[in-house]
């Protein structure tokens, strides 16, 4: 079987990967219009240099080498620029119009930067996903004393906590009143928020780009609604958008342009599979939210790679989990939010407590702040927060677990968790969490 797949980046190689791993019967085209060396650029790069734990950006791209070794047509620098799926056919250009067959064809062409010349017009003002837009960036900001980041998203927070640890003043703007409004309720984040400003970050909730003065295309002053700020770099790291242009028409899109699939990551066509930024969190058949991460792109790869070769691989497409650490805080969010499930026609409720991770008789306490959403009816677990100076990220992939095996809180508060005296407490947290829903509740 001519298997094709569009976009060789975080999804695309693992889709190639998982195909060539798990049969070797098939012939697999890998197509991207960069060149090699950028490919599978990790886009947080910028952030682990500033950690020094890596020095050059290049070290963060991926070597396809192994996949060619393993006999993957690998066609760099190539625009794929229609498809033809009654003809299972591409077209793609180089230097002049190729046309390529296909029996199954993947896109994994990802999501891209907008731009952000209509919002700000200068040369030092970015946003930035590949290697070449983010060495520009990172010689930017080597130089920058002040910098302004528009997005308090992940992506923006993260970039404000590493800048300001290296002593560069930070402003950081959101039109919402809240950082990382789409992964925590404010009662979650609000302890974090408060920190920022004691690190050197600034940060202005509620806000919007009025307008901006430039001196030699440099921005130097960035006027807010309610304040002005002066800056050496403007980033906007948030602003994407996905790579869909040339399916309109071809299968069926969202109204945000990304691509409609089913459980099994199939497009409207049969033969044509989507998979990475191109697929949204979908809630039911009409809401859907953009959300760009590489971890729903390759176990996205990774299922497509085994419905491909016969093992029939359901995905799924609500599954939204992502973490990280802002200054001392590991901050880990899985599923709905309580703040957003109203919009999403939920009716939840939720438990929240502040909770020591460590028996009584341990001298060094752990804690961690704790929230579970469920649904009020059914008690079906379908979000959970996490913030804690410890680091949680295998409660988290826990809790991601229970709320895609729609576990109630019922089943949680008697989940077998193990007991380890030096340790753990007789129950694991997340029991007691569980427990205390069903006393406040009178449902025992
Ligand atoms: C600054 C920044 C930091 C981020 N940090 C994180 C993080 O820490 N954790 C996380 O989970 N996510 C992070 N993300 C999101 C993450 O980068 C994306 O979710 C991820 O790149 C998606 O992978 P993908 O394979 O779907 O697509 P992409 O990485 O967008 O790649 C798509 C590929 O397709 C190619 N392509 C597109 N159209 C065509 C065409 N017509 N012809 C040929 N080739 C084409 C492109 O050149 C590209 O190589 C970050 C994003 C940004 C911008």
């Amino acid at each position: 079987m001519k298997i094709v797949i569009i976009g060789a980046s975080h999804g695309g190689i693992a889709a190639a990967k998982s195909l060539c791993s798990l049969a070797n019967d098939n012939e697999i085209f890998l197509i991207d219009r960069k060149p090699i060396h950028a490919l599978g650029y990790i886009s947080s790069g910028i952030n682990l240099h500033f950690q020094e734990i890596i020095h050059e950006l290049t070290e963060v791209t991926t070597d396809v080498q192994p996949l060619i070794d393993l006999g993957v047509k690998l066609m760099t620098e190539y625009e794929v620029t229609d498809i033809d799926p009654t003809n299972h056919q591409l077209i793609l250009k180089k230097e002049q119009e190729e046309i390529l067959f296909y029996d199954k064809l993947i896109l994994a062409m990802g999501s891209s930067p907008t731009n952000i010349k209509i919002l700000i017009d200068a040369e030092n003002a970015f946003t930035y996903k590949g290697l070449e837009e983010s060495q520009q960036v990172l010689d930017s900001l080597e130089k920058a004393q002040e910098v302004a980041i528009f997005g308090a998203g992940y992506i923006g927070l993260e970039l404000a906590n590493v800048l300001a640890k290296t002593g560069r003043k930070v402003h950081l703007v959101d039109n919402m009143p809240m950082i990382l409004s789409r992964y925590f309720d404010t009662n979650m984040i609000e302890e974090v928020q408060q920190a920022l400003a004691t690190q050197g970050i600034y940060f202005y909730p509620n806000e919007f780009l009025i307008d901006y003065q430039k001196n030699n295309n440099q921005v130097e002053k960035i006027c807010l609604l309610s304040k002005t700020i002066t800056a050496d770099t403007v980033i906007f790291p948030s602003q994407a958008q996905p790579n869909t242009e040339f399916l309109r028409d071809k299968v069926a899109l969202n109204d945000d342009d990304t691509v409609v699939v089913d459980d099994y990551l199939q497009t409207s066509e049969p033969d044509i599979y989507a998979i990475g930024d191109i697929v949204p969190i979908s809630y039911s058949e009409t809401m859907h939210v953009f959300m760009p991460l590489v971890t729903r792109a390759v176990h996205m790869a990774r299922a497509a790679a085994l419905t491909l070769i016969g093992h029939p691989t359901s995905f799924d497409r609500k599954n939204k989990v992502s973490a990280t650490k802002i200054m001392d805080y590991f901050l880990g969010s899985v599923g709905v939010t309580e703040e957003e499930a109203p919009f999403l026609d939920m009716n939840v409720q939720s438990v929240q407590a502040k909770i020591c991770l460590t028996p009584t008789y341990v001298a060094q306490q752990k804690t961690a702040k704790v929230k579970l959403i469920y649904q009020k009816d059914t008690l079906e677990i379908i979000g959970a927060q996490l913030v804690s100076k410890e680091y949680l990220l295998q409660d988290l992939n826990l809790l991601s677990v229970l709320i895609h095996d729609k576990k109630t809180i019922t089943e949680l508060a008697v989940e077998n968790f193990c007991f380890v005296p030096q340790f753990t407490p007789h129950f694991h947290y997340l029991n007691e969490l569980a427990l205390q829903v069903l006393q406040e509740d009178n449902r025992c």
